[in-house]
């Protein structure tokens, strides 16, 4: 797949569904019929979606989606309660909120109930005690500061101060969804837009709730979407796991192949070079398996063994493309970060070793289904035993399984 294919089909799965989610809040406040029917619900709807979010993200220890939710939840009830005369308390809570976000998704995540959540837990209660003072106190610098570029005639009641924190945090959560290509910060960037959509809707109080809504449906299927991919994916290599595997198997029809793959003497290069090393091997061989085209579908079957699951070909039309898989591993000059004698305790402070290219090779076997392979267990069985061959033929090659047609 060309690589600019490739990242619009990232940026796309990375986008949905709260992309739609968003729209469909918009939508809803666009048509008076559907507006004014769903009007008395949005209070609930809104609190609803955010408790469901704060609820599932905690039971998956996902800090940074559950203290979002809580800042989310905090500043939209403090919008509603708090009186009008507080609307300095408002201009605060509304400069916060995106920063708080920005903020939490930049950490590494250190689960919910942890020291580092018990520290952010009373970050947020300080800024709450602080924003809710602020509606007692008149006058000062801070205010101005918040009332900074304020055009009370002019599209959003919000300042230049708030409207500037969500474009600084927005692009911190763009910068952060591009670097790391984890879906969560795309999550948190797309309820971050909700919530200022929302915010901008000065005096049409369900509009807002209807957008902090959506942004609680957008957190809610973050952390959904995190709890399936904990189960599913391998956390080294980012493979799916065997699981996916075996759901894949379980609805397998018409032609298909497997191809089963495998380190050569992987044992030995850990105890050569270290399992750290090992494990950028590893990363390194399922970047170059998840590439491999023909419609494969690769899993990380276990330890330095892949699955490649090839729907609708035959073991011979898809030799070409596992041949093309082996060579390029074989001629990769995998470069190794630092080797260390893993014998040796790490010096103090550790030197870093010249960079070594190393040549990695992998054996595979292949079979497809047949009459008498006529499940997805035994063709996997087959393809395991074509694997067994490659190993005893010098490793480093292709085998199909015995009584594959020609
Ligand atoms: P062969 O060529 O016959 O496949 O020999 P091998 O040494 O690759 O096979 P063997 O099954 O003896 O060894 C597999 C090794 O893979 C042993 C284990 O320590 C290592 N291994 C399994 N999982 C991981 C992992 O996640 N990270 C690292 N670094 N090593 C792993
Ligand atoms: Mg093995
Ligand atoms: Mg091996």
């Amino acid at each position: 797949m060309p690589r600019h294919v490739a990242t619009v089909r990232w940026l796309a799965r990375l986008i949905s569904p709260g992309a739609w989610l968003l729209l469909a809040a918009w939508g809803l406040t666009q048509v008076e019929p559907a507006r004014l029917t769903l009007a008395p619900y949005a209070r609930f709807f809104c609190f609803a979606a955010l408790a469901a979010a704060g609820l599932l993200s905690w039971y998956y220890s996902q800090g940074r989606v559950l203290f979002s939710t809580l800042v989310l939840g905090l500043a939209i009830w403090g919008l509603r309660t708090l009186p009008a005369s507080a609307d300095v308390s408002k201009l605060a809570a509304a400069f916060l909120l995106p920063l708080n976000i920005a903020f939490f998704a930049s950490l590494r995540e250190r689960g919910t109930v942890t020291p580092s959540g018990l520290l952010k837990i009373a970050l947020i209660a300080v800024e709450s005690a602080g924003v809710v003072m602020l509606g007692q106190v008149r006058g000062g610098p801070l205010e101005a500061f918040l009332r900074w570029g304020q055009d009370a005639a002019g599209p959003s009641w919000m300042p230049l101060g708030p409207q500037l924190a969500f474009a600084a945090a927005s692009l911190t959560l763009l910068g952060l969804a591009m670097f790391r290509r984890t879906r969560v910060e795309a999550g948190l960037l797309l309820a971050l837009l909700a919530a200022f959509v929302g915010l901008r809707q000065a005096g049409k109080h369900e509009e807002t709730l209807f957008y902090f809504g959506a942004a609680g449906l957008i957190l809610f299927y973050e952390a959904l979407e995190h709890g399936y991919e904990a189960a599913h994916r391998d956390e080294l290599t980012g493979l799916p796991g065997r699981r996916t595997l075996k759901e894949l198997m379980s609805h397998l029809g018409g032609r298909y192949a497997v191809a089963m793959c495998d380190v050569d003497h992987f044992k030995a290069f850990n105890d050569s070079y270290g399992h750290d090393a090992g494990d950028q091997v590893l990363k390194f061989v399922a970047s170059m398996i998840s590439r491999v085209r023909g419609g494969a579908r690769a899993f990380r079957y276990g330890g330095e063994e892949f699955t490649i699951v090839f729907p609708g070909r035959s073991a011979m039309e898809v030799r070409p493309f596992v041949e093309s898989l082996r060579e390029a591993i074989a001629a990769s000059g995998f470069r190794l970060r630092g080797p260390r004698d893993p014998d040796k305790k790490p010096e103090h402070p550790p030197e870093p070793g010249p960079e070594k290219s190393v040549t990695i090779t992998i054996s595979i076997g292949v079979a497809e289904n047949s009459k008498k392979l006529s499940t997805p267990e035994l063709v996997l069985e087959a393809a395991d035993g074509a694997l067994y061959r490659a190993k005893e033929s010098g490793r480093n090659c292709v085998q199909l399984a015995e009584n594959t047609p020609a």
